[in-house]
């Protein structure tokens, strides 16, 4: 069956069964001309939202509606992980062509939901729209954050460490096999599978984002969407300071290493201008380093690599190759004003 058969109210009303995870302040959800629920006085509310474009942001020919649900809600509760915060609720908007099948948007909406219900999220509302020129998915992340305990991008300060959660490079490397994946037969296929998922199935960190909110262990923090390079560089403009990175302590995902050695792309590469691996890039003084350290690996089992320090703005960004050159750590990765890799 396509959508234009059911209608917009039809396929509201598909999407609409289980949206509410976390029925607490929740007055109105999907059905009314706005959803209604009520904040708590103490807290900052955290509003953010990430629109995916076919075609631009995603094929349909290299991941299922499920995972494209899944992986549209992660990328905006990773977001409200590097503030710090919870996730609350969310709006999402669809664009779809009239004979997308009704089966595809419940798939995709089943994804949408499993996300949100692995984290209490409740989908309060939307809107939905006929779009000739392909699926638009837009999602619109409502969270909060104790006033005291919000991490912005704009405070690191020279001195202070730069950590990261995880390991990098993993979804770059997924992404080119997606892409190009006929050419690279070879490859074992429990790697060719991991690195995949890591493209398709980021996990946002809101737990690492929370433990290091509550012990007030950032300075500054942001997830990494589009590459290291980007996103430290980001940090630093905010913060008005310089950073050195140093390459040999990037913590690279184990299987983007093969794929890299085997493709002949340089892993390091991956995992610093790659992009969207949505781990936490953040600032620490050097005192709460080990308390970081120990804290993740006791609570949660997430590796946590220091990876360089902050340093004055005049000093650049700059990143120590694995051959103990410093040079400058050009900002490329993805932005969509400009070609991949420019
Ligand atoms: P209005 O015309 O008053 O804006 P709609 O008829 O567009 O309302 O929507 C009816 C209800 O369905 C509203 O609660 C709206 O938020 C919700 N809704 C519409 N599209 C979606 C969607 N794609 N996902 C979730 N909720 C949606
Ligand atoms: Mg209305």
């Amino acid at each position: 069956m396509r959508i234009s058969e059911i209608g917009e109210f039809g396929l509201i009303n598909r999407i609409s069964k289980d949206t509410i995870t976390n029925p607490k302040n929740i007055l109105l959800g999907i059905g009314d001309d706005c959803a209604a629920y009520s904040t708590s006085s103490d807290k900052i509310v955290l509003a953010t939202c990430d629109m995916l474009v076919e075609n631009v942001h995603f094929t349909l020919s290299t991941c299922s509606p499920r995972q494209l649900g899944r992986k549209s809600m992660a990328v905006n509760i990773s977001d409200v992980a590097a503030m710090g915060g919870i996730p609350r609720n969310a709006l999402l908007s669809l664009g779809a062509p009239s004979d997308t099948s009704v089966e595809f948007i419940d798939q995709l909406a089943d994804g949408i939901k499993d996300e949100a219900k692995l984290f209490e999220v409740n989908v309060i509302g939307g809107d939905t729209v006929r779009s000739p020129l392909g699926l638009v998915i837009n999602i619109t992340l409502i969270g909060e954050v104790e006033p005291d305990l919000i991490i912005k991008r704009s405070t690191a300060r020279p001195g202070d460490l730069i950590m990261v959660t995880g390991e990098l490079g993993g979804s770059a490397a997924g992404l080119i096999l997606l892409l190009e994946g006929e050419k690279y037969s070879s490859i074992p296929l429990n790697i060719v599978k991991e690195v995949k998922l890591a493209h398709l199935s980021p996990v946002p960190r809101i737990k690492e984002g929370r433990i290091i909110a509550r012990g007030k262990l950032a300075t500054s923090m942001i997830d990494i969407s589009d590459g290291l390079a980007s996103d430290l560089t980001r940090i630093c403009e905010a913060s008005n300071v310089g950073a050195k990175v140093y390459a040999s302590e990037v913590p690279i995902f184990p299987a983007a290493k093969e794929v890299g050695s085997l493709i002949k792309k340089n892993p390091l590469a991956l995992a610093l201008y790659g992009g969207e691996d949505y781990e936490l890039l953040f600032s620490a003084s050097p005192e709460k380093a080990d308390d970081i350290i120990k804290l993740f690996k006791k609570e949660l089992g997430t590796k946590v690599s220091i990876i360089g320090e902050i340093r004055d703005k005049q000093e650049g960004i700059k990143v120590e190759d694995l051959q103990g050159k410093v040079v400058d750590l050009q900002p490329k990765g993805y932005n969509h004003f400009r070609k991949r890799g420019k």
